[in-house]
């Protein structure tokens, strides 16, 4: 059994016959991954720590040959992510981070640019940046990385360059269009400053997006995501609970 060493994010863990754990990690060279946390209830303390989602910790792990369940040896914290568990909104939009990423990556395939975007994600939870800003800025970048994030600029048929404004997208062939190329059936309008978001996202890092996107962009996100992954995601509806209670902006629907 090959010991294998990483660095990772856990993505969940569940419990797992009488007293383990299985824990999924988005590690940086080993992608996701699926280890056995043994007697982790019982272990001291600090093991524990190191198995809660959201944490950033450096592990070991035994391969097993022809089983997809390695066996977790040691786990380090890097940095806890305990602190997102006293702002809900914050912990929720972790917990949507983390669900994204359980979609958009593969067990065994390394996805670095997934991991990063999760470790950037985590970092501006913890430093107290916008909680739905972080959500919507990982939808945005999820369906980036995965290749299917139309191209904003240009009419998808004809190429030519589209002005600042409202956008129409083609539902069925995926991609925005110009008006001349307007299909006859399914279209969705995005408005100005819903492009303008897209727009910003695309382009700068998540520090510098510091809200939401107006809820026409929040709407095209996830229709856009439910058609290429067949998922919803779940995390959602507690975070956008939690900010319709708190009354700030509400970009989903
Ligand atoms: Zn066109």
């Amino acid at each position: 059994m090959p010991l294998r060493r990483d660095e990772a994010f856990v993505l969940a863990r569940y419990p797992f016959r009488e007293r383990d754990f299985v824990v999924v990690l988005l590690g940086r060279a080993a992608g996701q991954l699926r280890v056995v946390a043994r007697r982790v209830r019982s272990l001291r303390a600090s093991h524990a720590t190191a198995t809660e989602p959201l944490a950033h910790v450096r592990v070991t792990y035994f391969e097993r040959a022809g089983s997809e369940l390695a066996t977790l040896d040691e786990a380090e914290v890097i940095r806890s992510a305990f602190d997102l568990a006293s702002r809900p909104p914050a912990w929720a939009a972790g917990q949507v981070v983390a669900e994204l990423a359980l979609v958009y990556t593969q067990p065994g395939q390394r996805n670095e640019p997934a991991f990063r975007l999760v470790e950037r994600c985590v970092a501006c939870l913890l430093d107290g940046h916008d909680s739905a800003a972080v959500a919507w800025y990982a939808e945005l970048w999820f369906l980036r990385l995965g290749g299917v994030f139309p191209e904003l600029a240009r009419c998808g048929v004809c190429g030519v360059g589209l002005p600042p404004g409202p956008r129409l997208f083609d539902g069925l062939e995926k991609r925005f269009v110009c008006a001349e190329h307007r299909p006859a059936g399914s279209v969705a309008r995005i408005a100005a400053a819903g492009v303008e978001w897209l727009q910003r996202a695309s382009r700068l890092p998540l520090e510098q997006i510091g809200e939401a996107p107006p809820a026409d962009a929040a709407g095209w996100l996830v229709s856009l995501r439910e058609a290429f992954t067949e998922r919803e995601v779940k995390s959602w509806r507690y975070l956008r609970l939690l900010l319709k209670d708190g009354g700030g902006a509400d970009g989903s629907r």
